[in-house]
């Protein structure tokens, strides 16, 4: 600095005393001016590498139009000449100011001479802006006159261009700082918002598990390690029938009667083990009052310390029910063993009963039989017909008693079949012909449409009193004159009868009713037609003895009663029975 001169010291102070806190171009404004005031220079620029394109840019200008550098690209053009071989684009290479002492004697400014002649300046000086070795603009000083450089104006205006370099380099890190402090303004700004917003989830989350919690009908408890009551929703101390204060903190066994302490602490063992088995139990409340509870339970670590949670139920009704009802099951049972023994003793009695009413009854009737026989003596006209009476209601009584047997036989599961080869088609013409006469009584047709069957194996006796049972029916229910049909098919494994009448039908939610022990469709029927309801249901035991079945249909033009019965296979052995004809 020693050969530069005071004045340019001056300069020098001022540039390093501009105030820093001004725009950035204005600060390199200043530079340029104090500099080319110094130099004496007419006009200068200041240009800048942009940091982005790598293109220079003018960023300052002193004495110079606005439009200067368009009019520099302009003529560079318009001269076919690229700006690097300019003697900016020079420095930039070489990194080197650059001395055009009289721009007319200069081939670099050729395409400029127009310019700088109307511009009025024929010397420059450019100086590199360094940043280290790199240059990342210029500070260019023009003078209106030629001239000869002295070293120290060639020092002064490097020192400047070095002060403008320090002050875009002060300014481009100001401006990165400037940028980060957004930056992290904008990222803190983010951060608040995230944090408030992950905030709201936690209290909106918080708030939904209270409202579940707090709204289960279950009591829900957390019990500490050492079997504390930490926490309980309200049902739970509705539930316990504690008040909040008086159970958080106390040891569980607070809420158990004495009986219990041994039951429970076992189970407090079980669940330290891991064993989360639900189990009942029961509890005393604060008011004394004892009530059972369906307790489960799981283990789980909060702040990494295991707890357990507990949710209890209030079963005390469920428990009273559940003895009600056992009680009921209990006297219910001791009923049912009463009405068995009744069962026993009535069916007892009347087998006894009918065993003593059959003895003398037959008698009476073989008696009757002799006396009408006139094998004890003659009679008339008039007695005959009231032996003809007794006979009948004798054996009417008869039919009664063999029936109430058969009933006590099948309640007492004794009813005895004696199985053989047997005719359905013998069957069927000895019962229809039996029965022609009941049926011409009433002026009833009474036909058959029956084909050779196969022989099956049956009872043939119990078998015939089920077709007697139904033929009795079909002509006490079909009115005068009316028509009964016994009709059989022979199916591949089956043999079906069916007994069709034109009578009173059966009203179709009464079909399946009416093979029930005592069942008759209506009391009037009863006093009409007479019967006890036990002939069906004798017929269906029978059938059923034969692993068949036998059910009834009705149309509104009366009732049909239909029998299947199992024909014979080869594995019985009897497969060879041939169809009867
Ligand atoms: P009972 O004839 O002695 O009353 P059953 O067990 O033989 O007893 O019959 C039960 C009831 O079924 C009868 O009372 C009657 O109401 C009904 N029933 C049976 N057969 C017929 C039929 N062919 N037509 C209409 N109703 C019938």
């Amino acid at each position: 600095m020693e050969n530069i001169e005071k004045p340019k010291l001056k300069a020098l102070s001022d540039i390093a005393s501009i105030d820093i806190s001004l725009e950035f171009n204005d600060i390199l404004q200043s530079i340029l001016k104090i500099t080319c005031e110094a130099t004496g220079a007419q006009s200068g620029t200041i240009m800048l590498v942009d940091e982005l394109d790598n293109n220079i840019r003018m960023v300052a200008s002193y004495g110079l139009p606005q439009d200067y550098i368009e009019r520099v690209y302009d003529a560079a053009k318009k001269a076919g000449v690229d700006l690097a071989s300019s003697p900016s684009g020079t420095v930039l290479e070489t990194g080197k100011y650059y001395l055009v002492p009289n721009i007319l004697e200069e081939p670099k400014d050729k395409p400029w001479y127009d310019l700088s002649k109307e511009l009025g300046f024929s010397s420059q000086i450019f100086t590199p802006m360094k940043k280290g070795l790199k240059v990342i603009g210029l500070l260019n000083v023009y003078w209106a006159e030629p001239r000869r450089f002295t070293d120290e104006e060639i020092n002064f205006v490097t020192i400047a261009a070095s002060q403008a370099s320090s002050v875009v380099q002060n300014a481009r890190l100001c401006g990165r700082l400037e940028n980060n402090v957004q930056e992290l303004k904008q990222y803190k700004e983010n951060l608040e918002e995230k944090i408030k917003e992950t905030h709201k989830k936690l209290y909106d989350s918080e708030r939904y598990l209270r409202t579940i919690i707090e709204s289960s009908l279950d009591g829900i408890l957390v019990v500490d390690e050492n079997g504390r009551f930490e926490f309980g929703n309200d049902s739970a101390f509705n539930i316990l029938g504690w008040p909040e204060e008086e159970l958080i903190g106390q040891f569980f066994m607070k809420v158990f009667p004495v009986d219990m302490e041994d039951f429970m602490l076992d189970r407090f063992n079980d669940i330290q083990k891991g064993n989360e088995t639900p189990y009942e139990t029961k509890i005393i409340t604060k008011s004394k009052e004892i009530k059972y509870l369906y307790v489960s339970h799981s283990h789980g670590v909060i702040k990494g310390i295991r707890k357990y949670i507990v949710v209890i139920k209030n079963v005390t009704e469920n428990k009273k029910l559940e003895q009600q009802l056992k009680e009921y099951h209990e006297k219910l049972e001791k009923s049912c063993e009463e009405l068995k023994e009744a069962d026993r003793i009535k069916t007892e009695f009347i087998s006894n009963l009918t065993h003593e009413l059959m003895t003398p009854l037959t008698s009476i009737k073989g008696f009757v039989e002799l006396l009408n026989d006139e094998a004890i003596g003659t009679i008339n006209e008039e007695q005959k017909k009231s032996l003809g009476i007794i006979h009948r209601n004798s054996e009417r009584l008869i039919h009664l008693i063999k029936e109430l047997l058969d009933i006590s036989h099948l309640e007492k599961n004794t009813l005895g079949l004696h199985f053989g080869l047997v005719s359905i088609n013998d069957i069927l013409s000895k019962c229809i012909l039996d029965m022609q006469p009941l049926a011409k009584e009433k002026q009833i047709s009474l036909f058959q449409d029956v084909r050779p069957l196969p022989r099956i194996w049956g009872d043939e006796e119990r078998l015939t009193q089920v077709i007697i049972n139904l033929l009795v029916n079909a002509i006490k229910f079909t009115p005068q004159t009316g028509k009964i049909t016994v009709i059989s098919h022979d199916f591949t494994e089956q043999v079906k009868i069916s007994i069709r009448d034109t009578g009173i039908g059966i009203p179709s939610d009464r079909l399946s009713r009416i093979f029930d022990r005592f069942y008759q469709i209506d009391s009037s029927t009863k006093r009409k037609y007479g019967g006890t309801g036990i002939g069906l249901s004798i017929c269906k035991n029978i059938i059923e003895k034969h692993y068949g079945s036998i059910w009834a249909e009705s149309d509104g033009n009366g009732s049909t009663f239909h029998i299947l019965l199992p024909k014979l296979t080869s594995g019985n052995g009897v497969s060879n029975v041939k169809p009867e004809s």
